[in-house]
């Protein structure tokens, strides 16, 4: 695996690849790398000939009192993982080559960044949007591999993709758990072993949810004042938001009709961990 940390050297790599009639897969991270990452790789093998995996803790994507100096960093075990899961290429840049001295240029979002972590994110995802069409454009990616686990990211990334013409295709990829039903997630290395514990109430909200939709309630309103009873009856979370909402536009329903996601954001400790579910659709469970 080679690992590039050049802007202008990773350029030239894509093109020579592409000159070359290759197709190239990009699977973009922040590093403290997990099952969840892995399972993206894995599915980016099955389309693509090359793969290209970036570690970047982007440092726009973080409030002023996010956790941007706490994100794990597990440099020495990434490598090793990515080799194994033969990845071609890791992009590892410094945010000097990222965001040289002057950068004054980045993406406005309308709709889909204004609720949920939007609302409470600001400038959120205009900092991944920006760091992401930067890396589309220096890795030059055919595929483009994303995780559900972010939905809202997702939604945002993949019109993006479509409103600015990039001849990129995006691919969803499933939200992988643990054996327990907690989504993996980098920030779960944050967690003390008790707090990991009271974590396990959002996975189960979202069950109960998806139990309840089954049973055939469909009123929004109904579901949501379910689930939060019992989380707050069962669990020691702050929990930022509980929503039902259209899972194309993330516009807020009364009664489930057509695709839904159940998302959820809740701080355990400091810790800030964001789940979901979608209603209606058959492999996706918790
Ligand atoms: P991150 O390193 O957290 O920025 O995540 C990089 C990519 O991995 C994003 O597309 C995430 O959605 C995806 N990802 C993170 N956790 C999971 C998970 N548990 N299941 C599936 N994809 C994930």
């Amino acid at each position: 695996m080679q690992i590039i940390r050049s802007v202008q050297k990773m350029q030239a790599w894509a093109g020579e690849v592409r000159i070359q009639k290759q197709s190239v897969g990009f699977v973009p991270t922040m590093g403290a790398l997990h099952e969840g990452h892995l399972s993206l790789i894995r599915e980016a093998h099955k389309k693509a000939d090359k793969i290209v995996v970036s570690i970047f803790v982007n440092p726009t994507q973080f409030g002023p009192h996010e956790d941007f100096k706490n994100y794990p960093r597990t440099f020495e075990k990434d490598q090793k993982l990515l080799i194994q899961e033969k990845v071609d290429v890791l992009f590892y840049p410094d945010a000097h080559s990222m965001y040289e001295e002057g950068f004054q240029t980045n993406i406005v979002l309308t709709e889909l960044s204004k609720p949920l972590c939007g609302e409470l994110r600001p400038g959120h995802f205009e900092g991944v949007a920006t760091v992401v069409l930067k890396l589309f454009n220096i890795v030059k990616p055919h595929f483009a591999f994303f995780g559900k686990k972010d939905f809202q990211q997702f939604l945002i990334i993949e019109k993006m993709v479509e409103d600015l013409n990039l001849d990129i295709h995006v691919v969803p990829c499933a939200l992988i758990r643990d054996e327990d039903g907690l989504a993996l997630s980098s920030r779960n290395k944050r967690l003390s072993e008790e707090e990991r514990k009271r974590a396990l109430v959002i996975p189960r909200a979202l069950k109960m949810c998806q139990e309840f939709y089954q049973k055939g309630i469909k009123n929004v309103a109904q579901l949501q004042s379910k689930v939060l009873e019992f989380v707050d009856k069962e669990g020691d979370l702050n929990i930022q938001y509980f929503e039902i909402r259209d899972a194309k536009t993330l516009e807020s329903i009364e009664e489930i009709q057509k695709p839904t996601v159940c998302a959820i954001a809740a701080y355990v400790g400091n810790v800030r961990l964001i789940d979901n579910l979608l209603l209606g659709e058959k492999n996706d469970s918790v």
